[in-house]
């Protein structure tokens, strides 16, 4: 089922979760039991995000290097099909632009389509590490906007082949991301909410947020979006913070801002026991805020943090 329709029938805030694929070589029962625990919450969909390969230096026996190209975390669409069997749930597998060729992209989605799932979440992806700009693949596209165009072109029944016109129309929901404190590469706020407002007239269908802590930079968000005319459901994504690092991590990693009476807090606490626990207790009150404002739905990033996230969800339900 699509995503919008999950909204359309709800008569109460929703729960959805995403999980990251495995290391590889690592099995897929490492997923299953970081869902496990969770599964009991019913969520509505489960997110699968999609890692691009990295470039690496091989020592060779000469002593010289080789570049290599290495994917640690591949299998998206094949974790997407094995969880909706186990748990008979729907998936959201993401897409991303960086190391796609449109013809690549073409191919994804034509089997996401053949495994019977019906939405995506389309996005840019980021630089590999070791890279300091995103560069598009030769024949892949710059823009999220680009990509959602292909996959919309498809839903049409148009593929890249000029032959096809007129092949299968598909049917996925799209979601596109969106940044309550800025994508950290738009030169401000304005020009990030035009360039996702472009998204949406291009046929996205929901928006999912960065994560936040701070709910009154959603609310701040959601009403900006309003205001210039971005009307589709905007679904609040919230992560646990559980450690110290995170403090640094999160802000540089994400661009975003921990508030100062959360961060103080933090600093304050003597074991990473506490720590844990004064971040489910926020990210409890962070949920119990936002579903009485209304979301649609909950989206939980749970990386790594199952069991704070039940917690967080149990003290909801
Ligand atoms: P875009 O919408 O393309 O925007 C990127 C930047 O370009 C923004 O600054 C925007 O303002 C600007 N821009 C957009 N269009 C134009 C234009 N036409 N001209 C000029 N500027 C423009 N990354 C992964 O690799 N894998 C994942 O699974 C993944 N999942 C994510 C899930 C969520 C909910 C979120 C919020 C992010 C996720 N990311 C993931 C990270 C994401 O790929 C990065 O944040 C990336 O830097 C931007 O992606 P985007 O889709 O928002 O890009």
């Amino acid at each position: 089922m699509k995503v919008t329709e999950h909204i359309a029938q709800a008569k109460d805030t929703l729960i959805s979760f995403e999980v990251l694929p495995p290391l590889k070589g690592k099995s897929i029962e490492s997923i299953y039991e970081h869902l496990d625990p969770l599964m009991e919450f019913k969520p509505a969909y489960i997110n699968v995000t999609y890692h691009r390969s990295e470039h690496m230096f091989k020592k060779k026996a000469d002593g010289s290097f080789e570049k290599v190209e290495i994917r640690k975390r591949p299998g998206t669409v094949g974790i997407c099909a094995a969880l909706m069997n186990h748990y008979n749930v729907d998936t959201v597998p993401h897409l991303i632009c960086g190391g796609f060729s449109r013809e690549e992209t073409e191919n994804a989605l034509i089997d996401l389509a053949f495994i019977g799932i019906d939405n995506v979440l389309v996005l840019r992806g980021d630089a590999p590490k070791n890279e300091a700009f995103f560069e598009p693949d030769p024949h892949g596209h710059s823009y999220a906007s680009e990509l959602l165009e292909q996959v919309v072109r498809m839903n049409n029944g148009i593929y890249l082949e000029d032959d096809l016109q007129g092949g299968v129309k598909t049917k996925f929901c799209v979601g596109v991301a969106g940044y309550p404190e800025k994508h950290f590469e738009a030169p401000n706020m304005q020009t990030d909410l035009m360039n996702l407002k472009r998204k949406v007239e291009g046929g996205a269908d929901y928006i999912v947020t960065q994560m936040f802590f701070d709910n009154q930079k959603y609310f701040d968000f959601v009403e900006k979006c309003r205001e210039i005319g971005i009307t589709v459901p905007i679904i609040p994504g919230l992560k646990p913070l559980t450690s110290r690092k995170q403090l640094s991590i999160l802000p540089r990693i994400f661009n975003v801002d921990i508030p100062t009476e959360f961060s103080n807090e933090i600093l304050k606490c003597k074991t990473d026991k506490e720590v844990e626990e004064l971040g489910t207790e926020w990210l409890i009150n962070q949920s119990k805020e936002l579903k009485k404002f209304g979301v649609p739905i909950l989206h939980y990033y749970t990386l790594g943090k199952p069991k704070v996230v039940r917690n967080a969800v149990a003290a909801i339900m």
